[in-house]
């Protein structure tokens, strides 16, 4: 495609006037982008049951994000008002450590076709779903959106990190220049219904769902849990991600980034009991020390969202209940 095509409905005006803030509807033509994933799949149930009307997807098998032109079409033809950049490529740490170059690439190339569609064709908001490990890997805790950009990144995900930045800056450069509104969110862990639990490239709690599942069904004595069991980490049910996602459309306008969690974290050993003790698992927990560990605790600073007036409602035992109900039922 080239730069003249590339003029759409904004024009290639470049000075920063402040587009008005128009609430979003239940009428707004709003483009759930990645709506057959974990989190793209929660905001769209999410939206319908609060009654938006016309939440616009595309399934990935017609509409690859990774090509530029078609990203470009769909604008054209679809007009979003508002779009949820939920697509992304996501894994955990072996994932990260594997695919790196897959991971900066594809999430590269998806935030960047989606996010200038926007301006091009004139699309009033966008949210941009980052992650928490943009922080660098050894900040304080909890993670205020302040340290962003304060250190080194953790390395086992530092190409899916650098992806996600580039996308927090490219909003916020669409904000300066071209006057646009488009907000970054920093998700904590995330699981849920719709969570990917390929043992291989899934993040932890999926992983530890699955494993104990599949342990109690055979009777296996024991349960290998990765690395030494003493990071800390922080998980989000993708129900809530979805709520403070809508909340922040319409509440939310600044540039900066802003932590969605629940403020609350916990050490991957007692994760794993606690997993263990929903499934009904009786058997031992060994750890394999030849796995990563990744960062020692990740946990969100969300007095900002907080004051805003938004907050989690699900437990992590009632998340973790009904996601283990989905997965034997699914
Ligand atoms: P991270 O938060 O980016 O590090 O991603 P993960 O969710 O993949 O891993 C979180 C922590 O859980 C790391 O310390 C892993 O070593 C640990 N962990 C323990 N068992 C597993 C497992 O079976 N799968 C995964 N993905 N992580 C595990």
């Amino acid at each position: 495609m080239t730069g003249d095509t590339l003029k759409g409905t904004r024009g290639s005006s470049d000075t920063s006037v402040p587009q008005e803030v128009l609430p979003m509807d239940k009428k707004a033509r709003i483009y759930v982008a990645g709506h057959q994933g974990l989190v793209g799949s929660a905001i769209l149930r999410q939206l319908q049951a609060q009654g938006y009307q016309n939440v616009i997807t595309i399934p990935r098998e017609v509409l690859d994000l990774l090509e530029q032109e078609a990203v470009y079409h769909l604008f054209a033809r679809e007009e979003p008002q508002y779009v949820f950049l939920a697509a992304a490529r996501v894994g955990g740490i072996e994932a990260n450590r594997s695919f790196p170059a897959q991971f900066i690439r594809e999430n590269l190339l998806i935030q960047t076709h989606v996010i200038d569609a926007a301006y091009h064709h004139g699309v009033r908001k966008l949210l941009f779903l980052g992650s928490s490990c943009i922080y660098p890997g050894l900040a304080p805790q909890p993670l205020k959106e302040e340290y962003f950009l304060n250190g080194r990144l953790e390395e086992t995900n530092e190409a899916y990190a650098i992806a996600k930045i580039a996308g927090i800056k490219m909003c916020q450069a669409y904000n300066r220049q071209y006057g646009c509104n488009y907000i970054s969110v920093m998700p904590t862990n995330l699981y849920g219904p719709g969570d990917n639990f390929d043992l291989n490239t899934s993040h932890v709690l999926p992983a530890l769902i699955r494993k104990f599942h599949e342990a109690k069904i055979r009777q296996d004595k024991q349960v290998v849990v990765w690395g030494s069991g003493k990071p800390r980490r922080e998980f989000l049910h993708v129900d809530d991600l979805a709520s403070a996602c809508i909340f922040l459309m319409q509440n939310y306008d600044q540039p900066e980034i802003i932590n969605i969690g629940t403020g609350k974290d916990i050490s991957i050993a007692n994760l794993a009991s606690l997993v263990k003790n929903i499934v009904g698992y009786e058997g031992k927990i060994v750890y394999d020390h030849s796995k990563p560990d990744g960062t020692p605790r990740k946990l969100l600073d969300t007095s900002k969202l907080k004051a805003l007036g938004w907050q989690p409602q699900i437990t992590l035992r009632q998340g973790i209940e009904s996601t283990y109900r989905w997965f034997t039922e699914k």
